[in-house]
């Protein structure tokens, strides 16, 4: 340990491959990691449990500011979410909470609350932390910046794939749609919205495949912040 904090800042639009990444970097250099997209999906699920409109602010902030969540990485490197004390790692991946989760993340109350329990995770560390803001908000000082691009077709085609997968059901042109809503949400949005941050380094996935991605980020580690001591 230096008794610094190294951050590996991962963002970008849903859907080019981030959280596999993320997770498995962060494993392959041995940071910690952390999912802060699983944030504001259990926040989206503690919204629609309460039977509220995720669009309307005043009602869904004082539901996510009495939540309390929680996000860590498990023994395998998959996120673990919890909310009110229970495990929803699996319920915060549902259409319904994808659906909404956009606007309840474009509530500035919701990001101020999100936001500093991101900052808490970055005590004497090193981490990998992946979102949409990290390098531009959260941790605007991040050793590492890397903005994952690619094509609006090829994240539908992985998010499909990944989908059937997990034995969800899944229509392509509706996962289109929907990676296409959420882009155009989370990057029109007043707060914090998605966009690469200025010292950020571009990585077009389309055409790559997981490994080389990795490759070319472990790279890009050692060369930033090198090995560390963990
Ligand atoms: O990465 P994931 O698809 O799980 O993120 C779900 C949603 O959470 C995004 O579409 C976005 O609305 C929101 N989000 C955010 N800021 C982050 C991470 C996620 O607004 N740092």
């Amino acid at each position: 340990m230096t008794g610094t904090v190294d951050v590996v800042a991962i963002d970008g639009p849903a859907g080019t491959g981030k959280s596999t990444v993320a997770g498995q970097l962060a494993q392959r250099v041995g940071a910690h990691y952390l999912d802060t997209g699983a944030m504001y999906r259990a926040a989206t699920l503690a919204v629609l449990r309460a039977g509220i409109d995720p669009a309307d602010d005043a009602a869904t902030g004082p539901v996510v500011a009495a939540a309390d969540i929680r996000v860590s990485a498990g023994a395998d490197g998959a996120t673990i979410a919890t909310l009110d004390g229970a495990d929803v790692s699996r319920e915060i991946r549902t259409d319904e909470v994808t659906a909404a989760v956009s606007p309840v993340s474009a509530n500035p109350v919701v990001r101020e609350k999100l936001v500093a329990l991101q900052r808490e995770h970055a005590v004497d560390d090193f981490l990998v932390v992946e979102g949409r803001d990290i390098g531009t908000v959260v941790f605007p000082t991040a050793a590492l910046k890397v903005y994952l691009t690619a094509t609006p077709e090829a994240r539908s085609e992985r998010r499909h794939r990944q989908n059937l997968a997990a034995g969800r059901a899944s229509d392509l042109d509706e996962v289109l749609a929907s990676v296409n809503r959420r882009d155009h949400l989370d990057s029109t949005r007043a707060v914090s919205p998605l966009r690469p941050a200025d010292d950020a380094v571009h990585v077009d996935t389309s055409d790559l495949t997981l490994q080389q991605v990795l490759d070319r980020l472990t790279e890009l580690v050692g060369e930033r912040i090198g090995v560390r001591d963990v």
